[in-house]
């Protein structure tokens, strides 16, 4: 059953028995009321004839006594009567009963009431008698009778309406809950992140359900979302490990054991890839139970071996040139290694991929600061684009990046690990001629010795 029948059934049952319950209390008071009257006044009409019949000789005027449709009678103590007055033959067959005392109740006799009153009088031989008064409750009756009509109408008059109200409530109520169902089915057919719409000034249990049933629409997008966006950036960030795995390897292949020093680079090259690599399923895996590690751990590193290092790597995949310059060596920053390296392939692989000429890095020790330039004489970027391109997912125009394979994550993965490490990076291009990206890190003490911090996010 719905529980908007429920809801009409049980408020419609509810008014009903309410009704019972307060209208044949009202009947039976009324009834106890109305009998108790209509008994004390044949009592005290009783007692009149009584008075009268006491101060009389004769038992003659008894007899023209108007009883109406009831009965009068006399009543000796053996139980006969020794008068009855009535025109009602019929209720001469009622048992007579004789009492010393006063008294008065309501009998039914051929399915008709009737009050019955008996009051003890000393009749004209000097014995006591009962004198009893028998009166029918007709009017009694019919009123009662219409007093049971009104109020059946009177119920019945407040069940249909109320019946009716009850189902409207039932509807006004599960408005929001059927919203609520066709907003759930319509997310689970189309398979996205709808909201209800929640009027301003709703506070009730509803709008409180409903409420929590978008924040649980925005939980479930915002983690859909950093799952979809952890899936594309682990994708692209696992090509470039891939590609240089994949040279080393064919390298070796090549040459073999024949150049000692070339085995070793490759097996070292191999060794630092794969370890990039798991560690980046380490965040994968973090991700897919729910706590991403979103942490850089900071330490002095120098900025000219990671340099050199990434283009060594990134010469031999591509097989291009790229030249590291420094104006002083060692160059020491705050930085997590494997975020810095993972920052000089985004550039120097978007070097090659827009360019074909040599890719120059070119690392400043400057008073306040360390600059790090990647420098690339491509086709650069349109000035209008320059703005956007470290926003997720933009690309200068489709068509180049489908040439060059390109996914527009490259650029926001390298921002979010600038912003972590405190660093700025600004963007000089013309179309035609080429691109620098410059890179800005904190000045650190050269004396300082390795110091780490935590805590700070990459992903956001
Ligand atoms: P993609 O994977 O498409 O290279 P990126 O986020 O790395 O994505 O770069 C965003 C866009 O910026 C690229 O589509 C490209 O058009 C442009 N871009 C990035 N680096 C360079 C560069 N060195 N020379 C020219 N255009 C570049």
């Amino acid at each position: 059953m719905s529980i908007s029948k429920r809801i009409t059934l049980f408020s419609t049952g509810f008014l009903f028995l309410l009704l019972v319950l307060v209208n044949g209390s009202i009947y039976f008071l009324f009834q106890q009321f109305s009998t108790n009257a209509e008994l004390e006044r044949m009592q005290a009409q009783l007692q009149t004839i009584a008075e009268s019949a006491q101060g009389s000789q004769s038992d003659l005027w008894l007899t023209s006594y108007g009883t109406g449709d009831g009965m009068l009678r006399v009543i000796r103590e053996d139980g006969s009567s020794t008068l009855t007055v009535t025109k009602e033959p019929d209720l001469r067959l009622i048992p007579a009963e004789y009492s010393n005392r006063e008294s008065g109740e309501v009998i039914s006799y051929q399915e008709q009431s009737y009050s019955l009153n008996r009051f003890p009088i000393i009749w004209v031989d000097g014995s006591i008698v009962s004198l009893e008064l028998i009166h029918p409750l007709t009017t009694l009756e019919s009123t009662l009778s219409t007093l049971r009509i009104v109020l059946m109408i009177a119920s019945v008059l407040i069940i249909i309406p109320a019946y009716f109200a009850g189902r409207a409530l039932g509807r006004i109520i599960l408005m929001p809950v059927q919203t609520l169902i066709n907003t759930m089915q319509g997310i689970r057919g189309s398979g996205s992140f709808q909201k209800i719409d929640i009027k301003p000034d709703a506070k009730d249990e509803l709008a409180q359900m409903s409420h929590t049933f978008n924040e649980m629409m925005e939980l479930l997008e915002e983690n859909y979302d950093k799952q979809q966006r952890f899936v594309s950036d682990a994708s692209h960030e696992l090509r470039t490990p891939l590609t240089v795995i994949e040279s080393y390897a064919s390298l070796l292949k090549r040459w073999g054991m024949k150049k000692p020093d070339l085995l070793e680079e490759a097996v070292d090259a191999i060794y630092d890839e794969s370890q990039r690599m798991k560690g980046l399923t380490k965040q994968m895996l973090a991700l897919a139970t729910g706590e991403p590690d979103k942490t850089v751990i900071l330490q002095q590193i120098d900025l000219v071996k990671s340099a050199e290092d990434t283009a060594k790597r990134l010469r031999q995949a591509y097989r291009r040139e790229i030249v590291v310059t420094a104006n002083e060596k060692p160059i020491y920053i705050l930085g997590d290694p494997e975020r810095i390296k993972q920052l000089l392939f985004i550039f120097v692989e978007n070097g090659l991929k827009y360019s074909d000429d040599d890719i120059r890095i070119t690392l400043d020790q400057k008073i306040n600061n360390v600059v790090l330039s990647i420098q690339d004489k491509g086709i650069g970027i349109p000035k209008d684009d320059i703005p956007n391109v470290f926003e997720r997912f933009f690309r200068v125009d489709k068509a180049r990046s489908r040439q060059t394979g390109g996914s527009g994550l490259g650029l926001s993965i390298a921002k979010a690990i600038i912003d972590a490490h405190g660093a700025k990076v600004d963007v000089q291009s013309e179309e035609g001629k080429g691109t620098t990206f410059r890179i800005s890190f904190p000045q650190v003490n050269k004396k300082q010795n390795e110091k780490q911090s935590g805590g700070e996010k990459v992903d956001e």
